[in-house]
């Protein structure tokens, strides 16, 4: 049933009788009259009985994609997943691509707003971003089913990638469909697919710039993925920290030796090391690198309130994570370091051995890999290059330090961006709205998740909004065995996103 003929009778009524001049006044009362009619007699509400109709057929459909074991290395079960997912998309999309890279594909799609919005205003394009690889499902005796063998048990489905990420952007597809199906779809909507998530995207970039017409006239971009508020409460993210990982490895010497023969003649790597990470970061948690904080940005007062309200407090994360002191920097609070700060972590450190691996050696090598979790505005590059600047500058200190520092090793590994979107922007009320409606409990608004995406250079190219709605419950385990997705999150995940498609377009 079409909708749109159904309410536009009583308009065209009413514009002949009244004979009225179309003023703002009266284009204001046709939308009204018509939004206020979709909204009691269509739209929404009859879209959420089609899913209701439709759910077990879509969940087959989605455990159709999750047996495909497109783990990010696979490229051939990957290149499966693209091709179902092509498949599936040009069942409704008016527009499908597969993009080859370097590494895996990329898929997009687009649909055009099948409603004419009130004019003259253009349609409103929507972007969805989601990811069809899966990390490896190791260690396997771990799971309780087969991680490609999807089944639900007390209500979660179990398989790997349900979570992160096929069931976060499934639920989206699924909204489209229905909308698409009743031809109530009001926007455009584009997605983008990536094939590489789970190693970092680090061929997302040639996609883009092989096809960057699909990516003009986008308003907002959204991504469903990572699990919700710790709250279990319905969770709009406005950001992601970014990160930066360096590894430093001191060989000191050609090899081990006993410490008792020459203990005090070959210096310990280790305890050079430990010299090293002293001048990098006191005890009161502040990073002591030269302009390490010159670029982080001062939260603005809706951010800081939203960060308040999450509510988070000493007794909760001392009981959740087992602790009676805190780490971080001391004279922040604890919300502000999970979020508004930069980190300074040692991710491991590795040298001679311990335990049953005891000998007294003085070992000859020593490696530490350090993390460093990003905020606005600071940039990876030039967080490197302040870490070789700080150095050099020890080189300095005596001629022993740069001896030291010499025959120091400081690789970089593949660094994300910091991404975040002001909390004041227009969008903001519709999405809450729309979580709201959709999971019918008022959301959280989290201005900065703690971990990172590698969309950076998707922010760069739209130069959009960018919002992160996850729809998988807290505890998804993602990245773990029985990684699951609770299947009332799913539905509230489709729900919620007919709900934003449908109020974009309103807007
Ligand atoms: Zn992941």
């Amino acid at each position: 049933m079409n909708n749109y003929t159904d309410i536009k009778k009583p308009i065209f009524i009413w514009d002949q009788v009244k004979n009225t001049q179309k003023s703002n006044k009266f284009n204001y009362l046709q939308t009204y009259i018509r939004n206020f009619t979709k909204l009691f007699y269509g739209g929404i509400m009859k879209a959420i009985e089609t899913f209701n109709e439709r759910k077990e057929e879509l969940l087959e459909v989605l455990f159709d994609l999750l047996r495909i074991p497109s783990i990010t290395k696979n490229t051939s079960d990957v290149k499966k997943a693209a091709n179902w997912l092509i498949e599936r998309l040009r069942k409704t999309a008016d527009y499908t691509e597969k993009i080859d890279t370097k590494g895996n594909p990329v898929v997009i799609a687009e649909w055009k707003a099948q409603q004419a919005q009130q004019e003259p205003q253009e349609e409103l394009t929507l972007l969805i971003y989601g990811h069809y690889d899966v990390q490896p499902p190791e260690p396997l005796d771990k799971w309780l089913s087969p991680p490609f063998e999807p089944e639900i048990r007390d209500g979660r489905i179990y398989a790997r990638g349900v979570g992160d990420n096929k069931g976060q952007f499934f639920a989206h597809l699924a909204a489209i469909e229905i909308l698409h199906e009743r031809k109530e779809l009001p926007i455009n909507v584009k997605m983008i697919l990536d094939g590489e998530e789970e190693l970092g995207s680090v061929n997302i970039e040639e996609a883009l710039m092989k096809k960057k017409e699909f990516f003009e006239g986008i308003d907002l971009v959204i991504v469903s993925d990572g699990p919700a508020d710790p709250s279990w409460k319905p969770t709009l993210e406005f950001g992601v920290r970014g990160i930066t990982t360096v590894r430093l490895e001191l060989i000191s010497a050609d090899g081990d030796v006993h410490s008792g023969n020459f203990g005090g003649i070959q210096p310990n790597p280790v305890w050079d090391l430990i010299f090293i990470l002293a001048t990098m970061k006191d005890d009161t948690g502040k990073c002591l690198i030269k302009g390490f904080y010159d670029d982080v940005f001062t939260p603005d007062e809706p951010a800081v309130e939203a960060a308040n309200k999450l509510n988070r407090t000493e007794e909760q994360y001392s009981k959740q994570l087992g602790i009676n002191y805190f780490g971080g920097e001391q004279d922040q609070p604890l919300t502000h370091r999970v979020m508004f700060r930069p980190t300074f972590n040692i991710r491991g450190i590795q040298s001679g051995g311990v335990k049953s691996e005891a000998k007294t050696i003085v070992p000859s090598s020593a490696v530490v890999e350090i993390d460093v979790r990003l905020v606005p505005n600071q940039e990876p590059d030039k967080v490197n290059q302040l870490i070789n600047n700080h150095l050099e500058e020890l080189k300095k200190r005596s001629d022993r330090w740069n001896k030291v520092i010499e025959r120091l090793t400081v690789s970089y590994e593949a660094s994300f961006y910091p991404l975040y979107t002001p909390l004041g922007l227009k969008w903001t009320s519709i999405l809450e709205k729309a979580l709201k409606e959709g999971f019918e409990e008022e959301p959280v608004k989290q201005p900065i998740a703690g971990g990172s995406l590698p969309l950076y250079p998707l922010y760069k190219l739209t130069g959009k909004p960018f919002y992160v709605i996850p729809f998988a419950n807290p505890d998804e385990d993602n990245h773990a065995p029985n990684e699951n997705l609770m299947v009332s999150w799913f539905e509230k995940g489709v729900k919620t996103s007919i709900h934003i498609i449908t109020e974009l377009g309103k807007s």
